[in-house]
């Protein structure tokens, strides 16, 4: 159990200096944990334990803090927009969550709407009362909820976000540990039935990264998060491969910052840092930490 941690002006200098160097406004972080107290408590207590949906690796919580603090940390660091990631790993839990983020959304104006959906028998209903109440994207979390993104179940929905052209972020690689129904197959299919659909693939699809590469660049729509790649930490079991880079500087329009904040075992600076050091140069940086996002929400 890590120590309760906050950042301090020191940290948010850095932070603040990074983007002020490059010339944006700020940052979007398409890709922050937020989830009712309960909830996030029970996911921080799963990362104490090391358990097998990690990979069994020690994984510090770096900004453990009462949510005041963290969207508090996040404006700090100069965050002009951000998401709340909340995904339920069974049946009958999005709905719940969904009402909790349109309240979180109602009280943290810097957030972006966000909801989630699982197979089950009324999403298509929440999925369009979440899209009426002015969700701004969807998460969908294809490794905790075990599911088949390609699911029959899921159809209308995917249709129903395609057409609104909402974004959905989702974590269907297989990493820090593969599921059921991770990796690029599935979402090939998805795909393959919703080309339209604005899908974000998670964490550059770790470590399929290749093959999630591939999806982009034969599906227009398709976007990734930088989320925890190319940090020391995340080089150190599941490398990006170097061959790769020149497919990143030529996707430069369609990757989003996104950090994992809170649930980073390591200081968000970092993975600013490490983007840097991939010397993709200024323009795709300015693209990727901000500019990419601000197109794709019209901020
Ligand atoms: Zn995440």
């Amino acid at each position: 159990m890590s120590s309760p941690r906050t950042a301090t002006e020191e940290e948010a200098g850095e932070v603040r200096r990074f983007w002020h160097g490059l010339g944006l406004p700020g940052l979007i972080d398409v890709h922050t944990h937020f989830m009712p107290e309960r909830v996030l408590h029970k996911v921080w207590d799963y990362f104490d334990t090391n358990g097998p949906l990690i990979g069994g690796l020690e994984w510090p919580i770096t900004y453990r803090a009462e949510e005041e603090e963290r969207t508090s940390v996040l404006r700090r660091f100069g965050v002009r927009a951000f998401t709340s990631m909340l995904y339920p790993h069974k049946p009958g839990m999005a709905r719940w969550l969904n009402g909790w983020a349109v309240d979180f959304a109602r009280r943290t104006p810097d957030c972006l709407h966000t909801a989630t959906l699982y197979p089950e028998p009324d999403v298509e209903s929440y999925v369009r009362e979440a899209v009426e109440a002015g969700a701004r994207v969807f998460k969908a979390h294809v490794q905790v909820g075990a599911y088949d993104p390609a699911d029959e179940r899921l159809q209308r929905a995917w249709g129903l976000l395609a057409e609104a052209r909402i974004p959905v972020v989702m974590h269907c690689g297989s990493g820090p540990a593969p599921g059921k129904h991770t990796g690029p197959e599935p979402i090939a299919r998805v795909l393959a039935r919703h080309p339209g659909l604005r899908l974000v693939v998670a964490h550059m699809g770790m470590p399929e990264y290749e093959e999630f590469l591939d999806l982009a660049e034969r599906y227009e729509q398709v976007r990734l998060d930088t989320t925890m790649v190319f940090t020391d930490f995340s080089e150190g079991f599941m490398p990006f491969p170097r061959r790769a880079l020149p497919r990143l500087a030529a996707l430069g329009d369609r990757i989003l910052l996104g950090s994992d904040f809170p649930n980073i075992p390591y200081p968000y600076l970092h993975q600013l840092q490490a983007l840097e050091r991939l010397g993709l140069g200024r323009d795709w940086l300015r693209a990727v930490c901000h500019d990419n996002a601000a197109r794709l929400f019209a901020l």
